[in-house]
C-alpha cells in the first residue's frame, strides 16, 4: 500500500517505517525456514564476449520464491540473511547449485569444445570471506560434481576487499592457485586506490553499471569513455580481464567493445532466466 501511494519516494524518506520495520523482521524470521522447503532459486543471465557475442557462462542470481509476497530480489534479503549467518549455508547452497549448472552445461558441448572457457560466476558476501569453511567447503563441491575450478568465478566486491588484511585474503589467494577465477565485483563505486589491486589475488575486473550508464546517451559522455578507457588499459596491463556490467543498448556495447572490455552482462544481451535460457542462447555455438 505504502508502495503504491508514496512509490520509493516514501521508502527512501522513512526507511525505519513500522511497516518496513516489520517486513524487514519478518523476513528475517522466515529465512532459514525458506532455506529448508527449497523457496530459494537462481536466475543466470549470460556473460558475452563483447567481440562476437559469444555465451562464456553466466552469473548466477539468487531470489526467494515468497509463499505471500511473491518473488523477492537479493538487494532485499542477501543483507538480512548476512546479519543474521544464514548467509553461509545460503551461499553454500547457491554454490553447489551453480555448479551443477555448470557441469550440466559442460557436459552438453560437443566433446570437442569440452575446454571452451566456459565459466559460472557465484557472487560471495563478506560474511562468507570471513567464514573459515570457504576453501573446503568449496573444494569439496568441485570434488564431488566433478567440475574443473576453471569453470568456477567467485564475485567479491571491491568494497569487501577494502583494507583486507593478509588473513582475509587468503583463502582466496588459495582458491586462486587451485584455479579458481576471482572477480572484483561493482569495481569503481568502492574507494580503494587503483594500485591496491596489484596486491589482491583478483583475474577480472567487472565493471560497475555507473559507468555504462553515461554511454547511454548521444554523444556518449566524453569523461565517462576516458575514465574506462584508462581503467581497461591498467587492468589490462595488470593481466586482468575486465567485464562490463548493466549494458543495456547496442550503443554503449558498441563503446566498450571499441574501448577494449572483454565481456558484457546485460539486458541488452538477455535478462536473467532459468538455466535451460543458456542453452536457446546457443551456448555451444560459442567457441
Ligand atoms: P551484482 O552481483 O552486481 O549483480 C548484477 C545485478 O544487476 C543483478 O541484480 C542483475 O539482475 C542486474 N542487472 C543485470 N543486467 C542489468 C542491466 O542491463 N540493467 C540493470 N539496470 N540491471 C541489470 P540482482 O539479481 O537484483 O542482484 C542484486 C545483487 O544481489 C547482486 O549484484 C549481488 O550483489 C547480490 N546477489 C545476487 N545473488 C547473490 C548470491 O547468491 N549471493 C550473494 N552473496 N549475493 C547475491
Ligand atoms: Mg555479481
Ligand atoms: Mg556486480
Ligand atoms: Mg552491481
Amino acid at each position: 500500500r505504502a508502495k503504491a501511494a508514496g512509490g520509493n519516494r516514501y521508502e527512501i524518506a522513512d526507511p525505519e517505517s513500522d511497516e518496513r520495520a516489520i517486513t524487514r523482521h519478518g523476513l528475517t524470521t522466515a529465512l532459514p525456514a525458506a532455506l529448508e522447503r527449497g523457496e530459494f532459486f537462481i536466475e543466470y543471465q549470460p556473460l558475452v564476449r563483447l567481440g562476437d557475442a559469444s555465451v562464456r557462462g553466466a552469473e548466477a542470481l539468487v531470489r526467494w520464491a515468497h509463499p505471500q509476497h511473491g518473488v523477492i530480489g537479493p538487494d532485499r534479503f542477501i543483507p538480512l540473511a548476512e546479519r543474521t549467518g544464514l548467509i553461509v549455508p545460503l551461499g553454500r547452497w547457491v554454490l553447489e547449485q551453480s555448479a551443477r549448472q555448470a557441469k550440466v552445461w559442460l557436459e552438453a558441448l560437443p566433446p570437442e569444445e569440452r575446454d571452451t572457457p566456459l565459466r559460472v560466476n557465484v557472487n560471495l558476501s563478506p560474511a562468507q570471506l570471513h567464514h573459515p569453511g570457504l576453501v573446503a567447503d568449496t573444494v569439496e563441491i568441485l570434488e564431488r560434481i566433478g567440475l574443473p575450478a576453471g569453470a568456477l568465478c567467485l564475485e567479491v566486491t571491491e568494497s569487501a576487499l577494502i583494507g583486507a588484511d593478509e588473513d582475509l585474503l587468503k583463502p582466496l589467494r588459495q582458491l586462486a592457485e587451485m584455479g579458481v577465477h576471482i572477480a572484483l565485483d561493482d569495481f569503481g563505486t568502492g574507494y580503494s586506490n587503483l594500485a591496491n589491486l596489484r596486491r589482491l589475488p583478483v583475474g577480472v575486473l567487472k565493471l560497475d553499471r555507473s559507468f555504462t550508464q553515461g554511454m547511454q546517451q548521444h554523444p556518449a559522455d566524453p569523461v565517462d569513455l576516458k575514465i574506462v578507457e584508462g581503467i581497461v588499459s591498467l587492468a589490462h596491463s595488470l593481466d586482468l580481464t575486465v567485464t562490463v556490467e548493466g549494458v543495456e543498448t547496442g550503443a554503449q556495447a558498441d563503446h566498450l567493445r571499441r574501448l577494449g572490455c572483454d565481456t558484457a552482462q546485460g539486458w541488452y544481451y538477455a535478462r536473467p532466466g532459468p538455466p535451460e535460457r543458456l542453452r536457446e542462447l546457443s551456448l555451444a555455438d560459442a567457441v
